[in-house]
């Protein structure tokens, strides 16, 4: 009896410095975001979180590590965003980034033509000579091309062991309205929990799904009604028929209703060719979007065209691959969160790849949430606000500064798209005037000022979470 009250006092103040204790060690604990999908968003993003002392799991539903043998090219503002979110980054840009193959003009990054006028009744003759060719600066090392998989083999070395999770695919997504941690729920049946998901899962991304709804429309992609056919050719059998400037040199050339872009990648070793086509059919979105061609399919297509996008054609393998391109401009993504879940990269905003941004943006993206996971936790360690406040938070500022470039990008790389195509009511068949439009709309990607983007992130990021605290 006696003893009962005594062990009570002292029972007390014991409970209570444990649990303070305990308080303290959650403040200071680390975040833990799980990240869905390992594509390049889904990696920069894990590299730049890590190195800000975040705790980070990707979860990626494939079963091994691949990205597909084609080419990318990354601008200068996406190479700048790499420096920043984690310097090796660029590194790894640098190491398999392909330089121009004029020595003389190493920035002329973006070069035009026109590939269909050219004299029917002599159909071999040298259709180049005495056209115009639109010559685009993007700067220093500002639009060089990369090898996809040897890029992502690259970033992919530096992620930690233990980080990637792959034979996961992300079904669900719950997060605790009373404030425990995010559950997802993979088609395993296994679960997770994080203190926030962040969906990098790409153009039909779950995650998208799960925020906007089954309903929405903005919750899936839609046709652009174009094909890309894409394919490498060895540089020996390019430089062959198209002679060492027009090989090692990129060159998109413009046409009715289709378009055809290269660019060297591998050092050299290849040249990347995608050919757009127009394509009046559907293609329905349960249909893989990569599908076998054949070289046959895509010489119909630029049977009219000029005698030199005829030979580029010719260098294609026998048998390819098409991509039918989607997009989000149909119905743009409203938000890209909801609570402590939101989306990056072609989860968010994907685009037609008409201005070679696509992924550009995404790294835009993945420094704008780095900076802001940093801020939470600084709130959290250093003025205790409570993280699954903090990081709805920082959610809605992603929103408030991402959405709009972003979707701007979306719209413009479709419109792009028809400006090579001579579909423009503006522009029509008018090299000159499409070369001027599109040097304006790849100057706003290009020469972003990320430093504002940071300033605006901090100020959105304050202004909600002053009444939050
Ligand atoms: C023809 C073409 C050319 C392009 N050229 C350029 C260019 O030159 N420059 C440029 O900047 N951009 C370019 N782009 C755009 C660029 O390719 C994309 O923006 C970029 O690859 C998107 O990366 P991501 O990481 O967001 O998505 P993805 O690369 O699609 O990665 C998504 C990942 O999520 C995983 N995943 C999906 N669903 C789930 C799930 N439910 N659970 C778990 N994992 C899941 C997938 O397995 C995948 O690994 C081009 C696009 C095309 C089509």
């Amino acid at each position: 009896m006696l003893n009962r009250p005594i062990r009570r006092v002292l029972a007390a103040p014991f409970h209570r410095s444990n649990k303070t204790i305990m308080d303290r060690q959650a403040k200071d604990a680390p975040l833990d975001i799980a990240i869905v999908g390992c594509g390049i968003i889904g990696t920069v993003l894990a590299l730049g979180l890590l190195k800000r002392d975040i705790n980070v799991r990707i979860y990626d539903q494939a079963q091994s590590l691949r990205e597909i043998g084609a080419g990318i090219a990354f601008t200068a503002n996406a190479r700048k965003c790499m420096s920043m979110i984690d310097h090796r980054i660029v590194d790894c840009v640098t190491a398999v980034a392909t330089a121009n193959g004029d020595p003389e003009n190493p920035n002329n990054n973006m070069q035009f033509i026109d590939g269909f006028t050219h004299d029917p009744d002599d159909p071999t003759a040298d259709d180049m000579t005495g056209k115009t060719l639109y010559k685009l600066c993007a700067g220093p090392r500002g639009f060089e091309g990369c090898h996809r998989a040897q890029f992502l083999d690259a970033v992919t070395e530096l992620i930690p062991e233990g980080v990637n999770h792959l034979s996961k695919r992300v079904e669900e997504v719950v997060d605790d309205p009373n404030g425990g941690p995010v559950t997802l729920t993979f088609g395993d049946g296994t679960t997770a929990t994080a203190d926030a998901v962040i969906g990098c899962d790409g153009i039909k991304s779950r995650i998208r799904q799960l925020i906007l709804g089954p309903d929405n429309p903005a919750s899936y992609p839609h046709y652009t009604h174009k094909i890309a056919f894409r394919g490498l050719v060895p540089m020996a059998q390019a430089t062959a028929q198209l002679g060492d400037y027009r090989a090692r040199n990129q060159h998109m050339y413009g046409g009715p209703s289709a378009h055809v872009l290269h660019f060297p990648v591998a050092k050299q070793a290849l040249m990347n060719v995608v050919a757009f086509v127009t394509d009046p059919a559907d293609w329905p979105l349960d249909l893989a979007m990569s599908q076998p061609a054949t070289k046959g399919e895509v010489a119909a297509a630029f049977a009219s065209w000029g005698p030199t996008v005829r030979s580029i054609i010719d260098l294609l393998p026998p048998e390819l691959d098409k991509w039918g391109v989607f997009d989000a401009w149909d119905h743009p993504a409203p938000t890209y969160a909801r609570g402590r879940v939101c989306v990056a990269g072609d989860a968010a905003h994907a685009a037609a790849p008409h201005h070679g941004a696509g992924a550009g943006i995404g790294v835009e993206d993945a420094l704008a949430l780095c900076a802001l996971l940093e801020g939470v936790q600084r709130s959290v360690r250093g003025q205790g606000a409570r993280k699954e406040t903090v990081l709805k938070v920082a959610f809605l500022a992603y929103t408030a500064v991402r959405r709009e470039r972003s979707q701007w990008l979306v719209r413009s790389s479709r419109e792009a798209g028809e400006i090579y195509e001579w579909n423009d009511p503006v522009c029509g068949a008018d090299m000159a005037k499409g070369h001027e439009e599109i040097k304006r709309r790849s100057h706003k990607i290009w020469y972003f000022d990320i430093e504002g983007m940071l300033d605006e992130l901090k100020m959105e990021y304050s202004r909600r979470l002053v009444p939050e605290l």
